[in-house]
C-alpha cells in the first residue's frame, strides 16, 4: 500500500511520501536505544509533565489536527473533534495515575516471610522500545491509548501508523516533539507492513502493539513468537447488541444507530449484529430500519453529516461484496445495499439493514467494517446468547435488559472482553479494553494496560 494523504470523500491524492529507507530505520532504532537509556531514569512526576504538556498542545490545536483526521479518514469533523479531546483526557489520567498504578509492590512480610527475605517487592520496570503498529480509523486515539501508559511506565515508542494516515503520524511526533519528548523517545517511522517483521527482529525492539485485523494480527503475533517478545493483540470485532423485552426500545433503538455507524461504522467495538427478542421484534426492526434511512451521508466536513465516506476504496468494496454474498443467498435489504443516490466521487455507502441472514452468508461470521447492520429475531436469551457467540470474535458486547436473571446468565456465557449493559460500548481510560477468540489478546487502558509493557521485577534482599 503506498503510503499517501488520499481524500476518501473525493477519492483525490494529496500527498505521497517516500518510505524510510534502510538507513533511516537504523538511525530511528539506534535512537531509540539511545533514548530509553536516559528516559528510563526519568522520574514519575517528569513524565507526567511530558503527557500533560502534550494534552495542552492536542486542546490548542484540536481544529488543525481534527481537519488532518478528517481530510486523511473521512470521519465527521466532530467525531475528529472529539477524538483529539478524548487523547488529551486519557494523556491526563495518565499523568495523574500511572505513578499508582505501577508503584512498587510490597506483599504482606508474612507471606514471603519463609522465602528468607528481610525485604521483598514487585517493581514494574519499563521494557525499553515498544512497537506500535496502528490502524487508520481512530488515527489518534489507537496512538494515545498505547503511548500515555507506555511513556509514562519509562519506554519508549516507536510508531507504524497505517499508510493512510501520514499526516496524522507525523503530527502526533511532532506533537509530542514540542511538548518536550526526547529525541527517540517517540518516532514516526513511514514504512510499509512489509518492514514490520525486520523491526521486530531488531534487539533494540522490545515488544510489539497491533490494533488492526485478523491477518495483520496473524503475522504480527507470528513474527513476536519467532523472535520471543511480548505482544499485545487489539483485533476486529463483529459485537452484538441484544435487546431483551424489558429493555427501554426508544433508548436502545437509537443507542443502536449510534453504535452502528460511529465512525462511519469502522470501529471494531461498533455494534454490527442486532439480536433481537420476538416479543419486541417488529417494534424494534421498524424503528431501526427507519432511523438508519433518515441518515444523512455526505461531506464529513459539514456539520449536517451523520454518515462521511470509508476510509479506503478497498474497505467500500470489500463491505459492498459482503452485502452482495448476503443478498445473493436470500437476506434482504430493509434499507440501503446499493449505491443509489450517494456523492458520485469519494468512496460512500448507504446505512444497510439487513434480515433474514443465515449461517450460510459471510455476514452471518465476518466483520462489516461499515454502516451495514445485520438484524436477527431469536426466541429467548439462550438463542440469542448462542447467536451472540457464533463469530470467532469476541471483542465486547452489548445487552439491553433490566432483568437481574438475565444479567447474571450473560456474564457467565457471553464470549467477550467486555459486556456493556443498556448503553454501547466505548473505551475509558480507566477501565480495560482489549478481547477473547479472534479478537487478540492482552489489555490495553487502565492499570492493565501499563502493565502489558512493564519488567515485573521481584527485588529480593537478603
Ligand atoms: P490492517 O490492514 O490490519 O492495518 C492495521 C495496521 O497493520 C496498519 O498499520 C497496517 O499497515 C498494518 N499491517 C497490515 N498487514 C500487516 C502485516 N501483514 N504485517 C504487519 N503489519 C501489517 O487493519 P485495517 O483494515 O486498517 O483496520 C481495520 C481493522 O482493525 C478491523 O478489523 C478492526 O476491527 C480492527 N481494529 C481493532 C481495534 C481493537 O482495539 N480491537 C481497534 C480498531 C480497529 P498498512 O496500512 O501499511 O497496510
Amino acid at each position: 500500500m503506498p503510503i499517501a494523504t488520499v481524500n476518501p470523500a473525493t477519492g483525490e491524492t494529496l500527498e505521497t511520501f517516500e518510505p524510510l529507507d534502510r538507513d533511516a530505520v537504523e538511525l530511528a532504532l539506534a535512537k531509540a536505544a539511545d533514548a530509553f537509556r536516559t528516559y528510563r531514569a526519568t522520574g514519575f512526576e517528569e513524565r507526567a509533565e511530558l503527557l500533560r504538556r502534550a494534552a495542552g498542545l492536542l486542546d490548542t490545536e484540536r481544529e488543525q489536527i481534527a481537519r488532518t483526521v478528517t481530510t486523511e479518514m473521512g470521519k465527521p469533523l466532530a467525531q475528529a473533534r472529539a477524538e483529539a479531546a478524548k487523547c488529551a483526557k486519557a494523556l491526563r489520567w495518565y499523568a495523574d495515575h500511572g505513578a499508582a498504578l505501577i508503584a512498587d509492590e510490597h506483599p504482606n512480610d508474612l507471606d514471603v516471610a519463609d522465602s528468607g527475605a528481610a525485604l521483598a517487592y514487585v517493581r514494574y520496570r519499563p521494557l525499553g522500545a515498544v512497537l506500535a503498529v496502528m490502524p487508520w480509523n481512530f488515527p489518534l486515539w489507537q496512538v494515545v491509548r498505547f503511548l500515555a501508559p507506555a511513556l509514562m511506565a519509562g519506554n519508549v515508542a516507536l510508531l507504524k501508523h497505517a499508510s493512510n494516515v501520514p499526516r496524522t503520524a507525523l503530527a502526533l511526533a511532532d506533537l509530542f516533539r514540542r511538548a518536550g519528548a526526547a529525541p527517540g523517545c517517540f518516532q514516526a517511522l513511514l514504512v510499509g507492513s512489509d518492514t514490520v517483521p525486520q523491526l521486530i527482529r531488531d534487539p533494540r525492539v522490545a515488544a510489539v502493539t497491533l490494533t488492526g485485523s485478523e491477518g495483520a494480527g496473524r503475522a504480527v503475533g507470528a513474527a513476536a513468537g519467532a523472535a520471543l517478545k511480548k505482544s499485545v493483540l487489539e483485533l476486529g470485532g463483529s459485537d452484538p447488541f441484544l435487546v431483551l423485552p424489558s429493555a427501554d426500545l426508544t433508548a436502545a433503538v437509537s443507542t443502536a444507530v449510534r453504535a452502528r455507524i460511529q465512525n462511519n461504522g469502522q470501529s471494531c467495538i461498533a455494534a454490527k449484529r442486532f439480536i433481537v427478542h420476538q416479543d419486541v421484534y417488529p417494534r424494534f426492526a421498524a424503528a431501526f430500519a427507519e432511523a438508519m434511512r433518515a441518515l444523512r451521508v455526505g461531506d464529513p466536513m459539514e456539520p449536517s453529516t451523520d454518515l462521511g465516506p470509508l476510509a479506503t476504496r478497498q474497505g467500500r468494496d470489500e463491505l459492498a461484496s459482503l452485502v452482495a454474498d448476503a443478498l445473493a443467498h436470500g437476506a434482504t435489504a430493509e434499507t440501503g445495499g446499493a449505491h443509489a443516490a450517494l456523492p458520485s466521487a469519494g468512496w460512500y455507502y448507504p446505512p444497510t439493514v439487513l434480515t433474514r441472514v443465515t449461517a450460510a452468508m459471510r455476514v452471518y461470521r465476518e466483520e462489516t467494517f461499515g454502516p451495514v447492520a445485520a438484524l436477527y429475531r431469536v426466541r429467548d436469551l439462550d438463542e440469542a446468547i448462542e447467536l451472540a457467540n457464533a463469530t470467532p470474535y469476541g471483542l465486547s458486547s452489548n445487552v439491553w435488559t433490566t432483568d437481574p436473571g438475565e444479567r447474571d446468565q450473560c456474564l457467565r456465557e457471553l464470549e467477550a472482553g467486555g459486556i456493556f449493559f443498556n448503553g454501547m460500548t466505548a473505551s475509558h481510560p480507566a477501565l480495560p479494553f482489549g478481547g477473547v477468540k479472534h479478537s487478540g489478546y492482552g489489555r490495553e487502558l487502565a492499570g492493565h494496560g501499563i502493565r502489558e509493557f512493564c519488567n515485573v521485577t521481584t527485588v529480593w534482599l537478603g
